[in-house]
């Protein structure tokens, strides 16, 4: 790997998210890429320039019409109504009138004064208290652009513009925006900012696009197409990379292929410790469609249906008939190994404008998931309904997100109650033995995790967000991205406090957030006492492969040593030098 650069590359750092090697010409996503042309006019030339800019509005106008159709078709005619803001603003008399006068008066090109009197404009509306004019301002400078490209013949920039295979290169990406992403066009994605937990993050490791983060602002460091290989295994990008670290590339890659080929053998094979501990080992899934991902990864079922994407991408929600179809496939495909629906976890980074209407300051500890669901009761009702339902084909178990207290587990279950109530007045089969548990990732919730643990079949650790909330560390910030350690001693007390209140009800405790892949903290987490763990289907195999090389013993010696240190480094050191010890080859 080239460190330092060699002679004509350059080489960027972040924070690697999702494992491969890729090459391609880089696609900057949603910037302006070249300074505005400045010139001046001619009193004769006025005219021309004024043509000009009537003719860029007309091509703008189509083109927005066109996507606005487009955007109709595909999500209907609520979402395409931002189309309708974009044309007023388009043809708005008032900064026609104003770019007029300053060609006029200054007698500068038409870009240059076009962009004058937009900036002007979006600069006071960006600095408005209302929330709805300043976001206002994006959509004037969206249109500002676009009018801009045409002016000057400069392409279009959207993903939907991607016409070559490509490394897509962003300041940042929605999950929604990822989870779209078609991967014989992304060969890989690069983002200034962003954490290894964040959705995107999680998206990318899912769908095995090699991506990497918080690499600062090469969103504005990179021309279009420059000749760039991403390795998202140690998180450097490498411009105009030399034949010599393409050759090194080509050998990380082949070393990793056969690592994947060797792996593959163990896809029948169970999660089984050496000493005969039998693990539940199982995918986590966004989408119906990636139960066939799940099948082949040797997974034992999904132990979190992250049903939130159903949700994305659409103006309307899914109704209960959608889901119940979406949840009795995965449900029906898998059988009868078991499927862990958790219900609605909308909020954070996931937000849909249909629920969510106000923007809010610190969303993570806002309206989201249960605290969401309970409030919008036929959203709920819904979705409780499709999935009392599809349970009667398969083995589903339902899961609540986000539950921060007693209460709300109560009010959850009684909610459920009263679905089940409904199904049977209607005489619709339900299935009546299926199992519900709850997430653990707010440390309230750990921390009361007896009184909890005895009204539900079983916990499942969100280690992604029991991090973040206990760490006060924002899961999607590189900035402290430093201090989000799964191995703080905090976080070893809070999931030992979860097994043990689980055991003392005899239900069980999975983990199946991002730690679950994380191959030093597999012994750790079975050592204190976890019985199940779900990963991404691309990680199954070697997580099984670790699981397979664990004796018990030793990983319970581990976390007992674990729960009596200070300092995450000691505990990462001891559990990593470990992890590598049983397993050399999962660390090449
Ligand atoms: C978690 O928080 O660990 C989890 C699995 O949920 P999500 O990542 O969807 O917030
Ligand atoms: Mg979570």
């Amino acid at each position: 790997m080239p460190d330092p650069a060699r002679k004509g590359e350059k080489v960027y750092r972040g924070i690697p998210v999702s494992g491969g090697v890729s090459r391609g010409p880089a696609f900057i996503l949603g910037q302006v890429r070249e300074a505005l042309p400045e010139w001046t006019i001619n009193e004769s030339d006025i005219p021309k320039e004024l043509i000009r800019l009537h003719d860029a509005i007309l091509v703008t106008r189509h083109q927005l019409l066109a996507v606005q159709q487009k955007v109709e078709d595909a999500m209907g005619s609520e979402d395409a109504s931002i189309f309708d803001a974009h044309l007023l603003m388009l043809e708005d008399q008032t900064v026609l009138d104003e770019v007029t006068r300053v060609v006029r008066q200054q007698h500068i090109n038409v870009e240059q004064a076009f962009h004058k009197v937009v900036e002007k404009y979006a600069t006071t509306l960006a600095a408005m208290d209302d929330d709805y004019l300043r976001e206002r301002a994006s959509d004037l400078r969206d249109v500002a652009e676009r009018l801009l490209n045409n002016l000057m013949g400069r392409p279009e920039i959207s993903l939907s513009n991607l016409s070559e295979p490509s490394i897509v290169v962003s300041h940042d990406f929605s999950p929604s925006i990822t989870a779209q992403m078609d991967r014989k066009k992304v060969l890989g994605f690069a983002t200034d900012v962003g954490g290894k937990t964040s959705h995107t993050a999680i998206m990318a490791r899912s769908i095995e696009i090699p991506a990497i983060v918080g690499l600062k602002n090469i969103s504005h460091v990179l021309e279009p197409g420059d000749d760039v290989l991403l390795d998202g295994y140690n998180g450097m990008l490498v411009v105009n990379p030399t034949d010599q670290t393409l050759f090194e590339y080509g050998q990380l890659v082949l070393r990793q292929t056969s690592a994947q080929e060797r792996l593959r053998c163990l896809t029948g094979e169970p999660a089984v410790t050496l000493d005969g501990q039998r693990i539940t080992l199982s995918a986590n899934i966004g989408t119906a469609e990636e139960v066939e991902a799940v099948k082949a990864s040797g997974a034992e079922g999904v132990g979190l249906f992250r049903t939130e994407y159903l949700f994305l991408n659409r103006s309307e929600l899914p109704c209960e008939e959608e889901q119940y179809l979406a949840y009795r496939t995965v449900a029906a495909a898998l059988k009868p190994n078991p499927v862990v629906i958790r219900t609605l976890d909308l909020g954070g980074d996931k937000v849909m404008p249909q629920t969510h209407g106000q923007p809010e300051m610190n969303p993570f500890l806002g309206w989201r998931a249960i605290r969401l669901c309970l409030h919008e009761r036929n959203v709920f009702r819904a979705q409780l309904r499709a999935i009392l339902r599809a349970s009667v084909e398969g083995n589903i178990k339902l899961m609540y997100p986000m539950i921060s207290c007693l209460e709300e587990l109560l009010q959850a279950n009684a909610f459920l109650d009263e679905c089940r109530e409904e199904l049977r007045a209607e005489k619709i089969p339900f299935g009546e033995e299926m199992e519900v548990g709850m997430m653990i990732e707010i440390p309230s919730a750990a921390l009361v995790a007896e009184s909890l643990a005895r009204r539900v079949d079983f916990f499942s650790i969100g280690s992604n967000d029991l991090i973040q909330y206990s760490l006060a560390v924002d899961r999607l910030n590189e900035r402290v991205a430093h201090l989000y350690q799964p191995t703080h001693p905090a976080i070893m007390r809070l999931v030992d406090m979860t097994v043990r209140a689980a055991d003392k009800e005899s239900i069980w405790t999975g983990v199946c957030g991002e730690v679950a892949n994380d191959l030093s903290m597999v012994p750790l987490l079975l050592g204190l006492g976890v019985t199940e763990l779900s990963v991404a289907p691309p990680a199954v195999a070697r997580v099984k492969f670790m699981i397979r090389n664990i004796r018990l013993s030793e990983a319970k010696a581990l976390a007992k040593d674990a729960l009596t240190r200070e300092s995450a480094a000691e505990i990462q050191t001891r559990a990593e030098a470990y992890a590598r010890k049983i397993a050399p080859s999962l660390f090449d």
